[in-house]
């Protein structure tokens, strides 16, 4: 399995570190060397919040420190495609890539 997360749409939010099982997710500081999954060169950070999410999520009081954090994708292997993540993810950015092609996008719900 090959987790990545499109990192300018990550809102920090927590909810895949908190719901994921087998600990796929690290939540690393914006500042902080955040590309360490196998996210495409489009997706990687590069300091430029998308713009859509960070109107979106920016400021809503949910608990959540928004924007201050990635989701790095350090143990994408572990993945037992449980799903948690796919309907849990703020920015809708969590990209999984199944052993027989099928890929599996975020939809928050
Ligand atoms: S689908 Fe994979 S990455 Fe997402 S919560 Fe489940 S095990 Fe973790
Ligand atoms: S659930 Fe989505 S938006 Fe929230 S920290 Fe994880 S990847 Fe980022």
């Amino acid at each position: 399995m090959d987790v990545y997360v499109e990192k300018p749409k990550c809102t920090g939010c927590d909810h895949c570190k908190d719901v994921c099982p087998v600990a796929v997710f690290e939540m690393i500081d914006v500042n902080g060397n955040v590309n360490q999954d196998s996210a495409p060169e489009a997706d990687q950070w590069k300091g430029q919040h998308d713009p859509a999410s960070f109107q979106k999520w920016n400021g809503v009081s949910d608990g959540h420190d928004h924007f201050k954090k990635k989701s790095v994708a350090i143990n994408g292997p572990s993945c037992i495609l449980c799903q948690a993540c796919l309907i849990e993810c703020e920015g809708e950015c969590i990209v999984i890539k199944d052993d027989n092609g099928n890929v599996y996008h975020s939809v928050y719900k």
